[in-house]
């Protein structure tokens, strides 16, 4: 039996355990996915638990994706790009670190035929997932990113593209992107909206990394005016597939992706 699991400090609420063991149902691969609670101080001991408690692999989640790097023999190229490791695998001798989330929003944007090239995008945060998107956006032609932040000279110091403030967005024109890498609008604070309705409509599509609900205030603002918007959880499921393959050693067809997401949705997302 495989071993896999989920590092993080909070973690009541994650549907990674269904969406993992959801695949490996489909896959007939006979391993098991679970829910590691860590508090700060033993962030240590359970790096070194990887290896001793023979887990195949992990990931990782907030507020540990910067800090598990200095445990890794071994970091991907975008992964030390992005300056985030959200996966972790264990070869047995070595750990090797990598950033699924580069690949779920990839995966995101194609299925919804959203196409980078050319266009100017506007990122909302700077976080781990912000720099996820920002570093797949840089690769895949895109013509300008805008970061908004709570705080400028903060953000400027972990970003090299323009950051602007909420107030500075209100002003700015037309664009084509707007990716929601905030946690505002996530259950339970539903009823809110990173942005006013008369920002939205500069927009031409709307993307939100948020999947809990999976209309979010943002979306449902979006629709308003008839401009179309997707959630984050395609990229929640593939983001997890592409970390099986990583552990596995094997490729998940588009199919598998789709019969766990459509079964997120069917029991498990409102
Ligand atoms: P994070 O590292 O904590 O970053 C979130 C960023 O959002 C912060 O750096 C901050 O940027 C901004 N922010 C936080 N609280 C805010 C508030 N009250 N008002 C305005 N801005 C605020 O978190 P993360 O890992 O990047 O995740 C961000 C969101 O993406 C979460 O909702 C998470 O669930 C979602 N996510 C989804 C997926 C997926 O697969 N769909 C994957 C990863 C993350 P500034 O300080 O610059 O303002």
């Amino acid at each position: 039996m495989k071993v896999f699991g989920l590092f993080g400090e909070k973690l009541s609420h994650s549907l990674s355990p269904v969406i993992h063991n959801h695949f490996y149902h489909l896959l007939n691969i006979e391993a098991t996915y679970s829910l590691y609670q860590i508090r700060p101080e033993l962030l240590a001991d359970a790096m070194k638990g990887i290896k001793a408690l023979s887990l195949q692999g992990v990931n990782v989640t907030i507020p540990y994706k910067v800090k598990v790097m200095e445990y890794l023999d071994r970091i991907s190229p975008e992964a030390c790009r992005i300056g985030a490791v959200n996966t972790i695998f264990n070869s047995g001798d070595r750990l090797s670190g990598y950033n699924t989330d580069y690949i779920g929003f990839g995966k995101l944007l194609q299925r919804n035929d959203i196409d980078p090239t050319g266009k100017n995008a506007v990122v909302l945060g700077s976080g781990g997932a912000a720099k996820s998107v920002v570093a797949y956006l840089e690769d895949h032609n895109i013509s300008n990113i805008t970061i908004v932040s709570r705080n400028i000279l903060q953000a400027s110091t972990t970003v090299k593209h323009e950051v602007i403030d909420y107030d500075h967005l209100t002003s700015i024109t037309k664009h084509d992107l707007l990716i929601n890498c905030t946690p505002i609008g996530m259950h339970p604070n539903v009823h809110q909206s990173p942005l006013p309705q008369e920002t939205i409509i500069k927009f031409n599509a709307v993307v939100d990394l948020i999947y809990n609900p999976a209309t979010t205030q943002l979306m449902q603002q979006a629709k308003n005016t008839g401009i179309r918007s997707c959630n984050g959880l395609y990229m929640l499921v593939a983001q997890a597939a592409a970390a099986v393959e990583i552990w596995n050693g094997i490729k998940i067809q588009e199919e598998l992706i789709d019969d766990v997401y459509n079964m997120l949705i069917e029991n498990h997302i409102k």
